[in-house]
């Protein structure tokens, strides 16, 4: 079993995933399997250990097409649904392990509270529902799961603030729209960076491509992946001709080793 981290991009897809129900966007139908996109989550792996981050709507068939044997736990970066929805489906892992470690904002887990009353019951539980055990997380603590240090970063997703994850040489984000100085300087000196690219237009709650450049130079990570895609950001194959080149674009599926 390999101390290096592996890393599984489940999903790269924006909210509403490519292709878009009903849309005729030439992304949305496109032949290229990299142009179809699942909501975002990634799996990081080491020794025997997985961790989940997020576990968005598409969480079942992320499992399945990646067979994801056992479960350790989910990191969630925050509350919105391409991010949650999917926590009903941890009931596989629930009844071979027992309750599912989640890692989360208290304002995150006190969404998943109320939008998920049933998996959170102390009394009355309905029978086959599934249970996790909470773990409160913030940007000031660093945490330890199988045996390794996860610092949590903290950005702006305008309404909301999200956690990125640093763990050894690799940073995950995604849903940032601004990040602070401070924040920044955990990321610095990571090898492999993460980080969300919507589009080309601006939005107001994520970086765009060119924000999403600008961020990796800062940084200057030795490799960066854009996920959290948009159809709007184009062809995979084209966007992907035009990025410097330690920078590439994420697709469902593509592994890496950090
Ligand atoms: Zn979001
Ligand atoms: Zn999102």
């Amino acid at each position: 079993m390999s101390d290096a981290l592996k890393i599984t991009f489940l999903g790269t897809g924006t909210s509403q995933g490519i292709p878009v129900i009903g849309s005729n966007h030439p992304v949305c139908t496109s032949n290229d399997p990299k142009d179809k996109r699942l909501r975002t989550s990634a799996l990081v792996s080491w020794k025997d250990y997985n961790y989940a981050i997020d576990c968005g709507p598409d969480f079942r068939q992320q499992m399945l097409s990646n067979r994801v044997m056992k479960l350790d736990g989910i990191l969630f970066t925050h509350e919105h649904s391409d991010h949650t929805a999917g926590l009903d489906d941890i009931r596989p892992f629930f009844f071979r392990q027992g309750d599912v470690p989640i890692y989360a904002h208290k304002r995150v887990a006190d969404s998943l509270r109320r939008r998920f009353d049933y998996i959170f019951a102390d009394e009355n539980r309905y029978p086959g529902a599934p249970a996790v055990a909470v773990n409160l997380i913030d940007k000031d603590h660093n945490f330890s799961i199988g045996g390794l240090e996860i610092i949590p970063i903290e950005a702006s997703h305008n309404r909301i603030n999200v956690l990125g994850f640093r763990i050894k040489d690799f940073t995950y984000l995604t849903d940032v729209k601004t990040i602070t100085e401070e924040e920044i300087q955990k990321v610095k000196k990571s090898k492999v960076l993460v980080i969300n690219a919507l589009r080309l237009e601006p939005h107001h709650s994520h970086f765009n491509l060119k924000e999403a450049l600008a961020f990796i130079d800062e940084v200057k990570p030795e490799t960066a992946y854009l996920t959290h895609i948009s159809h709007m950001l184009g062809f995979h194959e084209e966007v992907e001709k035009n990025l410097p080149k330690n920078v590439h674009v994420a697709y469902d599926n593509l592994t890496i080793t950090v």
